[in-house]
């Protein structure tokens, strides 16, 4: 999912607009459902649909999303179905007022929580993990005036000390927005600055479409407060010593942010590039053309080919009018999704020993069919390179990976992942490669879907049956 929340005291009528462009830039990271919730000083403004960001909101719709606050969410399912009913923010009436809420990520232990406060009472209208959120917030005891920053403060401060798991999360209320960030980082978010006013959003691509300054990334465990006083920053859990092992998703940076943001500190082009170098140094072969497969794998196939000096070369293309076909939550779409969205070119590729690049395995299924798309096209050789690990696990916390039975990885060496997608060889970028390429240690990222090694456990019920 994405965020996206501006305090634009001073702009007042523009925040569900800058809301707008912030969402239409982050519009990848979910095409489920999208909505925004304005605040005009005293009460909360709220539209959702399902479907693309430019296709729910127009003009008259965003004249009613009225003031000088905003936020936004972009949703694509990891809990809870593909419904409007789940399409966020949430925004409910409680003892302190109205708030709405923004989360990307995923609570690990929100199953247990729902069955407690349901045994206690509460009712829930839809089945996303947030909306647990939600009530923990309407049942805090925090003092303060209703309404007022201070008691909506304390209210998200016992409310995330009960959740564990990998949220980006932000609230807003008629006087006051604020943005949490797990203590454990995983789901990226960002501070900037649009002249008088502050933007919080999952990425900075959507800073540079409304022309905000990027600050910095709003930190693991911290708590953004911005109201008319202006920008607080505090310690989510002041009693709590900062992480030393941090979980920033490193998959962020494999495939799931746009290449032209800077994620974690580090620009996602320049880290895709540096990994197409290394995977060209681990996974040699002789070619005659390097070729990506777009989106996700270009910036990859880059840099293999200027590191290898095998000559760079569109081989397939790529059709806009389609989706992300991961993230098309049926296997009936998803199915058809390959050549939906990819078409190789016979020019091109007639005749030659060819390596294609991409970001990630899952299932397997779309490698196999470009394999066999490329061959029809005239390719001699394919030699398959994947700038990534291989993906062997579950992700609980908030990419929609499938279960561990379905990643080929897990249940399939490299030789036999080769077999299964006809390519003649496979590599992958190593885990050591992969961080040695970033400059970074590992002890700041989450890779528990190359790796298993879960930062946060979630409960057993919910655990990856053993395999093999
Ligand atoms: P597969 O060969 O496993 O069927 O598909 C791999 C392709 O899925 C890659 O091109 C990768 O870019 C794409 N992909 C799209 N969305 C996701 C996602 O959310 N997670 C992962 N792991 N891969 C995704
Ligand atoms: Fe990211 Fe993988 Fe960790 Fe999930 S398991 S947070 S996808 S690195
Ligand atoms: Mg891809």
């Amino acid at each position: 999912c994405g965020v996206f929340g501006i305090w634009a005291v001073g702009q007042s009528e523009e925040a569900a607009n800058f809301t707008y462009l912030g969402l239409h830039a982050l519009q990848h990271r979910g095409q489920e459902s999208a909505g925004i919730v304005s605040s005009d000083g005293e009460t909360l403004h709220t539209h959702r649909d399902m479907g693309l960001v430019a296709d729910i909101f127009d003009a008259d719709v965003l004249s009613t999303l009225k003031g000088g606050a905003a936020i936004g969410h972009v949703r694509y399912s990891t809990t809870g179905a593909s419904h409007l009913k789940n399409a966020q923010p949430l925004a409910v009436q409680y003892a302190g007022g109205p708030v709405a809420l923004a989360h990307n990520g995923n609570l690990v232990n929100a199953e247990a929580l729902r069955a407690e406060l349901e045994a206690q009472g509460s009712i829930f209208t839809a089945s996303t993990d947030s909306e647990v959120i939600v009530h923990l917030i309407a049942r805090a005891r925090a003092s303060g005036a209703p309404g007022s920053a201070e008691q909506l403060v304390g209210a998200v401060r016992q409310a995330l000390g009960r959740v564990s798991g990998a949220y980006s999360i932000l609230f807003l209320t008629p006087k006051v927005m604020v943005g949490a960030r797990d203590p454990m980082g995983f789901r990226p978010l960002v501070l900037g600055r649009l002249k008088g006013s502050w933007v919080l959003a999952s990425e900075t691509t959507a800073l540079d479409l409304i022309e905000a300054e990027y600050v910095r990334e709003v930190e693991p465990g911290e708590l953004v407060i911005v109201d008319g006083s202006g920008l607080r920053s505090e310690r989510l859990f002041p009693d709590q010593r900062p992480q030393a092992r941090l979980g920033r998703c490193v998959f962020e940076h494999i495939y799931f942010a746009r290449p032209d943001t800077v994620l974690f500190g580090r620009s996602v082009y320049a880290v895709r590039h540096g990994f197409g170098r290394q995977l060209a140094r681990e996974h040699a072969v002789n070619a005659d053309l390097v070729i990506p497969v777009p989106d996700s794998g270009v910036p990859a196939a880059i840099g293999y080919a200027e590191e290898s000096g095998i000559p760079f070369a569109m081989g397939l293309v790529r059709s806009h009018y389609v989706g992300r076909t991961f993230i098309e939550p049926q296997q009936s779409i998803r199915h058809f999704g390959v050549k939906l969205k990819l078409n190789a070119l016979k020019d091109v590729l007639s005749g030659k020993r060819v390596v294609v690049v991409d970001d990630s395995v899952v299932r397997g299924t779309t490698s196999r069919k470009i394999v066999k798309m490329l061959r029809s096209a005239g390719a001699r050789e394919v030699h398959l390179r994947i700038s990534s690990p291989p993906t062997a696990w579950p992700c609980y916390y908030g990419i929609d990976t499938p279960s561990r039975q379905e990643l080929v990885a897990s249940t399939h060496s490299v030789e036999e992942i080769a077999t299964y997608v006809t390519a003649d060889t496979l590599g992958y970028l190593s885990l050591d490669g992969m961080y040695a390429s970033m400059g970074a240690e590992r002890s700041g990222f989450c890779d528990a879907c190359f790796t298993g090694e879960y930062l946060i456990q979630f409960p057993k019920r919910t655990a990856p049956p053993p395999l093999r």
